[in-house]
């Protein structure tokens, strides 16, 4: 979809999204990321952030409408467009439903920060205008990760902020990030980001397993502890099973299918809690290894 599009809808690159919006029409509605702070992440590093002038969004829309009329699904980039007024972003989902007949649905990442500042009513009215996902970065519930990886907010307010969109209506699709903690903090952020998650009861939550990429300051130089370094497989596995162990919520469809993982789990909790407790058991107890995934195998 995106290729095809090229030709009229301008992407700023480097462009990212969601593996689940493959398929998904992307417009950008902001450039980089508002707070662009987190230390594991590269994503944003070379853009300034900026608000897309409304104009040039309407026009790439109205052009979308001919050349790509059955669309059914659009995400809003880039990093946190959610970081939106509610009036501009109601404004961008009116033209979005207005000039694409077929749309389904409409999604866009949000950060803690995004969230605080929108109340449930607010929410609410998004969710009548079409906003149906978004995308929530966890990452750890565990206070000290956090502030290490420079995330600007407390699992307090990740875990308040995190379930404002439910209750509005709007399903949220959560992200964790194994390895974040270190050796040192594994359990601890295992088990705290389980908690954050018990609380939010996400529809959706999938785990990604650290990749450290080139970026300046380095994650090591930001997280400033010296007694941290990248888990083996053997210990991200091993964490991912305290995760999945700790979660009690019901109704969230697990995934730890990123290409960043040493081993691909998807199922329901809690009805296929067992089967993957099971599943991670089998692979760390193969002495072989051959159950993960190698790295030159892993991506982002
Ligand atoms: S909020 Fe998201 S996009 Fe922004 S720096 Fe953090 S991880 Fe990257």
């Amino acid at each position: 979809m995106r290729k095809g599009a090229q030709a009229m809808i301008h992407y700023e690159e480097p462009l990212y999204r969601p593996p689940s919006e493959a398929r998904s029409l992307i417009f950008q509605a902001t450039i980089g990321c508002s707070t662009n702070t987190c230390a594991f992440c590269v994503a944003y590093q070379g853009k300034s952030f900026k608000v897309r002038p409304e104009a040039e969004l309407f026009a790439e829309i109205d052009w979308a409408a001919t050349h790509h009329a059955g669309v059914r699904r659009v995400f809003l980039a880039d990093g946190d467009a959610l970081v939106l007024s509610t009036r501009r972003l109601l404004r961008i989902l009116a033209r979005l439903y207005s000039r694409l007949s077929h749309l389904e649905r409409v999604t866009v990442y949000g950060s803690p920060q995004n969230l605080q500042k929108k109340s449930i009513d607010e929410l609410r009215t998004l969710r009548e205008a079409g906003l149906t996902m978004i995308y929530y970065g966890i990452e750890s519930g565990d206070d000290e990760v956090l502030q290490r990886v420079h995330k600007n907010a407390t699992a307090r307010e990740i875990a308040d902020a995190g379930a404002k969109p439910q209750q509005a209506g709007i399903d949220l699709s959560a992200t964790v990030i194994l390895g974040l903690g270190g050796p040192r903090l594994s359990d601890r952020h295992a088990q705290a980001t389980a908690a954050v998650i018990n609380e939010i009861a996400p529809r959706y939550a999938s785990a990604l397993t650290l990749m450290l990429a080139p970026r300046s300051p380095s994650f090591e130089a930001v997280y400033g502890d010296e007694t941290w370094r990248p888990l083996t497989p053997v210990e991200a596995l091993a964490e991912c099973r305290v995760l999945i162990d700790h979660i009690v919520a019901d109704a969230i469809t697990f995934r730890s299918n990123h290409a960043s993982n040493y081993l691909a789990l998807a199922g329901d909790l809690q009805r296929d809690k067992n089967r993957l407790l099971e599943e991670i058991d089998a692979a760390l107890g193969d002495p072989t290894g051959s159950r993960l995934r190698p790295d030159f195998l892993r991506g982002l």
